[in-house]
């Protein structure tokens, strides 16, 4: 008998498993589809024994000094502050754009403060700024917009600026110094033996069994458990039932080159030409010496397995509906990028899943609150699935909360 099953060993069902072990005590079966640990953070060594991210470049960055802390304790850190070049009219240019950036665009020679200068000129006024293209026009003008942001957006979503969230291009600022840094957070590091490495320590506790290629669902009514934590998508939970959220997904082509170098810098982004938007040259990231190198290519595309959700009112909507049901099963956490639909950084991921597990330990109180605010409908819907998992469980645990 488990205390909990938890579906996903990325940083969601990580964090929780090990907290819950190291902290209660609880007995913790954690299930992963794939066969591996780390979920999209996972890296492994390719057949030339170079250190790669198999599901793209992974870059720790956080200002938050609790998670940093947190993953300390399995990993020691090595420095590294990310850096970007974009690839335009022909010539690589750092990004974010910067004063280093137009300058070398445009062969200039501008201040920080004529830049700031010509940003006011070029900006393009927006009454409201909502989507990704308000963001972009209105701080450097629709001429850097599309150099920069138009063609990579739509090919990294599917969908023009205009119709994402003006929080996604809203990651990449716009700056008149001459900082080239991607990120600016407190904290920037690597994992000085990787990621999986982490995963591992955080998983060693003796409360904590691993079962790798395997599908929760396989488990039906096979391994009892009190609780669970979900950290899949979030549709696919409720067999689809308000439709299916979109999930942006890539292909990823690696390729090891017989040079110790490849590129001038760990990432560079193809906005315009290719069918690609970036490459990531690993070396860099890891700081692994070694005479060959590994890149790795992205290739965005809309089916496959769902890495992004897509920020935008209408996903939100649908999103809404899952979560209210998702609110209404008590028995069931749902954690993670994928099972609360929202396009988070690993940073984000681990302060959630802190969270998750200060209420769990902490409130029972909290359950009672939450069912105040279900519908009568829903409370219906989420009771059958509620049998479903009861039945799953061999009757011990999902219950829903009775209306007030
Ligand atoms: P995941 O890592 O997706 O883990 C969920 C796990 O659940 C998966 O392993 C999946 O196999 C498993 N699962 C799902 N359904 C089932 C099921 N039915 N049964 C069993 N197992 C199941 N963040 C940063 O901070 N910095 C970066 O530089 C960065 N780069 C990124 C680059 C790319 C290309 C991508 C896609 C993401 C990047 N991220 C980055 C985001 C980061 O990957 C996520 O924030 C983090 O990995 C999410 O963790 P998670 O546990 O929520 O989900
Ligand atoms: N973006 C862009 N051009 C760039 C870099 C980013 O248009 O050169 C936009 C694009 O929409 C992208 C978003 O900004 O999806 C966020 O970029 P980030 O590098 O944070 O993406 P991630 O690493 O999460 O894929």
């Amino acid at each position: 008998m488990f205390d909990y099953l938890i579906v996903g060993a990325g940083y969601a069902g990580s964090v929780l498993a090990e907290r819950l072990a190291s902290q209660l005590d609880k007995r913790v079966l954690i299930v992963d589809r794939r066969n591996h640990i780390g979920g999209n953070a996972y890296d492994c060594y390719n057949d030339d024994g170079i250190l790669i991210h198999k599901y793209g470049p992974h870059i720790f960055h956080t200002n938050s000094q609790e998670v940093f802390e947190y993953l300390g304790r399995f990993t020691e850190w090595r420095p590294y502050e990310h850096r970007v070049e974009a690839s335009v009219d022909g010539q690589l240019v750092p990004i974010p754009i910067n004063l280093d950036t137009i300058n070398k665009l445009y062969g200039l020679k501008l201040t920080a403060f004529e830049l700031e200068e010509f940003f006011k000129k070029v900006a393009v006024h927006v009454e409201h700024v909502k989507t990704s293209e308000d963001v972009v026009i209105s701080k450097v003008g629709q001429e850097l917009y599309e150099k920069f942001f138009k063609n990579y957006t739509k090919k990294q979503w599917g969908l023009d600026p205009s119709e994402l969230d003006a929080s996604v291009a809203a990651r990449v600022p716009a700056r008149t110094n001459r900082d080239n840094r991607y990120f600016t957070d407190t904290y920037q590091a690597m994992p000085l033996l990787g990621y999986t490495r982490m995963f591992e320590r955080m998983l060693a506790h003796p409360n904590i069994k691993i079962m790798l290629q395997t599908d929760y669902r396989e488990l039906e009514g096979l391994v009892p458990y009190k609780e669970m934590i979900y950290t899949g998508p979030v549709d696919e939970f409720f067999d689809y039932t308000y439709g299916k959220l979109p999930y942006r997904s890539l292909e990823f082509k690696h390729e090891t080159h017989n040079s110790p170098v490849f590129q001038p810098a760990p990432v560079v982004n193809y906005p315009n030409e290719q069918l690609y938007t970036r490459i990531t040259e690993f070396k860099y990231l890891t700081g692994q010496e070694h005479p060959k190198t590994s890149i790795v290519y992205e290739f965005p595309k809309g089916d496959g397995d769902p890495y992004y959700p897509v920020p935008r009112p209408e996903n939100q909507e649908m999103y809404k509906k899952y979560k209210a049901l998702a609110d209404a099963m008590s028995g069931v956490h749902f954690v993670g990028r994928l099972a609360t639909y929202r396009y988070y950084n690993m940073d984000q991921v681990v302060a959630q899943a802190l969270t998750v597990f200060k209420k769990i330990a902490g409130e029972r109180e909290e359950a009672h609150t939450r069912q105040a605010k279900v519908d009568s409908d829903t409370l219906q819907l989420a009771h059958s699935f509620a049998m479903a998992h009861k039945l799953r469980t061999n009757g011990h645990s999902t219950q829903i909360h009775r209306a007030s």
